[in-house]
């Protein structure tokens, strides 16, 4: 059996070597390193897969949450909400805008931001809302666009882990996930759905001047050359990380497949057990880009199993073990223990298992039957 790895990279690059080395290469010997054609020719070609009018790419997804909220004119003291059970990004960058952080709770079933828990804590104060497609399971974004619009609120989704999954609207109308809200973030991040080998990032827009602002933030604030009309930063992509997305971008959806074909294996070899709950897939299959395979253990000593697992060779991993409201730099007063009854259990019952795009039946089977022989003792 080959090793086992929460993340497969050298298994997968070596399937795309060649093209991928020849788009490196090829960077190398034009020397445009920055903001060079293959930076546009990446911009033009996600725009066109994800169905948004423009993609403003910059060097990571916490760099893109910033950017958005930036170009957003949200200012200090504007309320922000977001899920208090994600990767501490979304609320990092929050707080160094110095907007209000409004953490809330989540669903249990989705592991998604909860539209209830939006609503109840909506002030005139509030800006804006950041749902965040946790492990890749769009969040319910109907409901959270009709709160948002009712209160006049900027939706911005983190997308960093559900790049190419799609949601569809209760009339049909299916979107790509990060093409909904007013804008949007994405990381490139090497072990992200779709990744670069190094660090990348985007922000997705529908909005043409949003868009202006945004390419003008990225780059100093400047929108003509050594004119700084806005405060900005410098984000750039650059033009290697490109060539390699470029490459490995026609294949997302195969990539995504592959996952979703892992995601139900697993969940076979689950099915009905009484201590175990499967994610679920709300919505059609492409809702769900599986960014991570996460599991509630429930009745049984997570701990022991996660142990087992590893002495096995068996990697896993807690995303996320501690709430957002819990930790030090975004503890606050304000926050109550009984409005985070889903994430404080959550973050007592996840285990995510390996998930990636080459995982063979073999050793699925070995990593579901090591789980299931240790939970029937
Ligand atoms: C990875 C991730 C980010 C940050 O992306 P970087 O490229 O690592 O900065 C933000 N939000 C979520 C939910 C993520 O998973």
């Amino acid at each position: 059996m080959k090793k086992l790895q929460m993340v497969d990279l050298k298994g997968q690059y070596d399937k795309i070597k060649d093209t991928v080395n020849a788009s490196i290469q090829e960077v190398l010997d034009n020397t445009a390193y920055v903001n060079g054609p293959e930076v546009h020719k990446f911009q033009k070609n996600l725009e066109e897969y994800l169905g948004v009018k423009h993609v403003i790419p910059c060097a990571n997804g916490t760099d893109a949450l910033q950017i958005a909220m930036m170009g957003l004119d949200l200012k200090p003291g504007d309320e922000v909400i977001t899920a208090d059970f994600t990767f501490a990004a979304t609320v990092e960058v929050i707080a160094l805008l110095q907007l209000t952080p409004v953490l809330v709770d989540v669903e249990p079933d989705t592991f998604n931001i909860s539209v209830e828990a939006i609503r109840n804590v909506i002030t005139p104060k509030t800006k804006a809302i950041v749902p965040v497609h946790l492990f890749g399971q769009v969040a319910d974004m109907e409901d959270i666009m009709a709160l948002a619009e009712e209160h006049n609120l900027y939706v911005i989704e983190d997308n960093a882990q559900a790049i190419g999954a799609s949601y569809t609207f209760a009339d049909g109308t299916k979107k790509k996930a990060g093409g909904i809200g007013h804008v949007a973030s994405t990381s490139f991040f090497p072990s992200k759905n779709l990744g670069c080998y190094g660090d990348g990032g985007a922000i997705f827009t529908n909005d043409d001047e949003l868009a202006y602002k945004l390419r003008g933030i990225v780059n100093h604030g400047m929108y003509e050359r050594y004119h700084h009309d806005v405060v900005g930063v410098n984000s750039r992509l650059d033009s290697v990380q490109a060539a390699v997305l470029n490459t490995k971008l026609p294949l997302l959806d195969e990539y995504n497949k592959a996952r979703l074909a892992a995601a139900h294996k697993y969940s076979a070899a689950f099915a009905g057990h009484a201590d175990i709950v499967t994610p679920l897939i709300k919505g059609t299959d492409d809702s769900h880009a599986f960014h991570q395979y996460t599991l509630r253990i429930l009745n049984a000593d997570r701990n022991a199993l996660m142990k087992h697992l590893q002495d096995k060779g068996i990697p896993c991993a807690i995303y996320y073990p501690i709430p957002l409201h819990s930790q030090k730099a975004y503890a606050d007063a304000k926050y109550n223990e009984d409005d985070f009854v889903v994430t404080n259990q959550m973050v007592k019952e996840v285990l995510s298992l390996p998930m990636h795009t080459e995982l063979d039946d073999e050793q699925i089977k070995f990593i579901t039957d090591t789980i299931l022989e240790f939970l029937s003792v």
